[in-house]
């Protein structure tokens, strides 16, 4: 059987009054840009749902894998529809069942008769599908309250629509839809999760990396750059800003003390970001920093490092467990990359024992005597910008 269309239900969309136009463009947008490799791909959206179609039945099997992965989807379902004629409607149902696992499962019919002309009742309608629906189906029994299976037919002027199926999406809003932050991207489990949370909030991400070669590898990179690509499956193009860090962080090493040298370099990679960020016109910072895992985050450290901005950084997972963070790292595909081994501009030149409760009076003091500003705008100019398209080979139906 052949699924018509595939009408899509709007998450908290449907709350947003005067902004919901905008939602629903960014919606559209993302999908169009999402299933890109689609040809005969159309969306037409409504103020409360959107339908998608495809003449293509594989194109049609993409859309249905491929959804439950874009923000800002509540749920979906693929819809059959025939002409508003009884004998027509009780065929495409039984089409209908006929894909589902229906043996042994409990059943109900829904009709929704929004063509009041029709001839027949609701109740008429109910009782000619669901029996009929039975007849055919001895395997399956009726049950009113949740059933296995509920099969929805909705009568129209134009058209009926017969559907089967609710596919839950997986929510937040769609990207872009909320502006765009700058994400500081590590090699490791936490940054990458933390772009995730932004983005299925509706921000849109450009992530900014630090890279000290020889100290961190080329392969350092790549692995950062995998971060980054695999951000961009979840509907929006990535850029990455990899800064050439190396001098800096050198210098940083012979000036200042090295139990104060972590939080420095954490406040210049901060300033550095903040000035790609005004550059990109992004409107916040994003890190993966996480309470008291390491000596950088403390509320004391984290202090002494924000010190040198007044832009929002955004801690999406301040007080996730690490645990949880690494579940998350698994369902979105970043946890294999992120262990890889690598090399931490910031782990490498990290001393002994930071301290845990840097003093900014005093961190200020050693940085004093460096002029830094050359040698960020010098790092600032030689940034490599690496921009990722959103891929589209991989399923996300089992998460989220
Ligand atoms: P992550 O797992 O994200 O590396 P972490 O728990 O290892 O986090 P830190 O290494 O202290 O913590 O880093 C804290 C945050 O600082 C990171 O989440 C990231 O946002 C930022 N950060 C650290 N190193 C880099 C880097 N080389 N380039 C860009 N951002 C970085
Ligand atoms: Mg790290």
């Amino acid at each position: 059987m052949k699924w018509t269309k595939i009408l899509i239900r709007y998450g908290e969309l449907t709350t947003k009054g005067r902004n919901r136009k905008q939602f629903i463009e960014s919606l559209r947008r993302n999908i169009k840009q999402t299933f890109s490799d689609l040809d005969t791909l159309k969306i037409n959206a409504e103020r409360d749902r959107m339908f998608l179609s495809a003449n293509k039945e594989e194109e049609m099997e993409q859309l249905i894998k491929r959804l439950p992965s874009v923000f800002g989807i509540h749920s979906f379902s693929p819809v059959a529809i025939c002409e508003p004629e009884l004998g027509k409607i009780k065929e495409k149902a039984v089409e209908v069942m006929e894909t589902l696992e229906y043996e042994g499962k409990s059943f109900k019919a829904t009709v929704k008769r929004s063509d009041k002309s029709f001839p027949l009742e609701t109740n008429e309608l109910l009782q000619e599908i669901g029996g009929f629906v039975l007849s055919k189906f001895p395997e399956i029994h009726v049950q009113m309250k949740k059933p296995d299976i509920e099969l929805i037919v909705e009568i129209r002027k134009e058209a009926a629509f017969i559907m089967a199926e609710v596919i839950p999406g997986p929510g937040g809003m769609p990207v872009g839809s909320n502006g765009k932050s700058l994400l500081m991207l590590s090699g490791g489990i936490d940054s990458p999760v933390a772009g995730y949370f932004m983005m299925k909030r509706g921000v849109k991400i450009d992530a900014i990396h630090f890279h000290s070669p020889p100290f961190t590898s080329e392969r350092s990179k790549e692995k950062v750059m995998d971060l980054a690509e695999r951000l961009s499956r979840f509907g929006s193009e990535v850029r990455l800003h990899v800064i050439p860090f190396t001098k800096i962080q050198q210098e940083i090493h012979r000036q200042v003390p090295e139990n104060v040298s972590m939080t420095s370099t954490r406040r210049l990679m901060l300033q550095i970001a903040d000035e790609v960020r005004d550059d990109i016109g992004a409107k916040a910072i994003v890190t993966g920093e996480n309470l008291g895992q390491v000596a950088s985050q403390t509320l004391e450290s984290l202090t002494a490092i924000n010190a040198v901005t007044s832009t929002p950084v955004l801690r999406p997972l301040i007080t996730f467990d690490k645990l949880e963070i690494i579940d998350v790292a698994k369902k979105i595909d970043t946890y294999d990359i992120s262990i890889l081994p690598y090399e931490d501009c910031c782990t490498i030149f990290t001393p002994a024992s930071p301290k845990t409760k840097p003093k900014l009076e005093k961190v200020e003091f050693y940085e004093g005597f460096t002029d830094f500003s050359e040698m960020i705008s010098e790092a600032i100019q030689n940034r490599e910008i690496i921009t990722f398209p959103r891929k589209e080979e991989q399923s996300f139906e089992d998460l989220l």
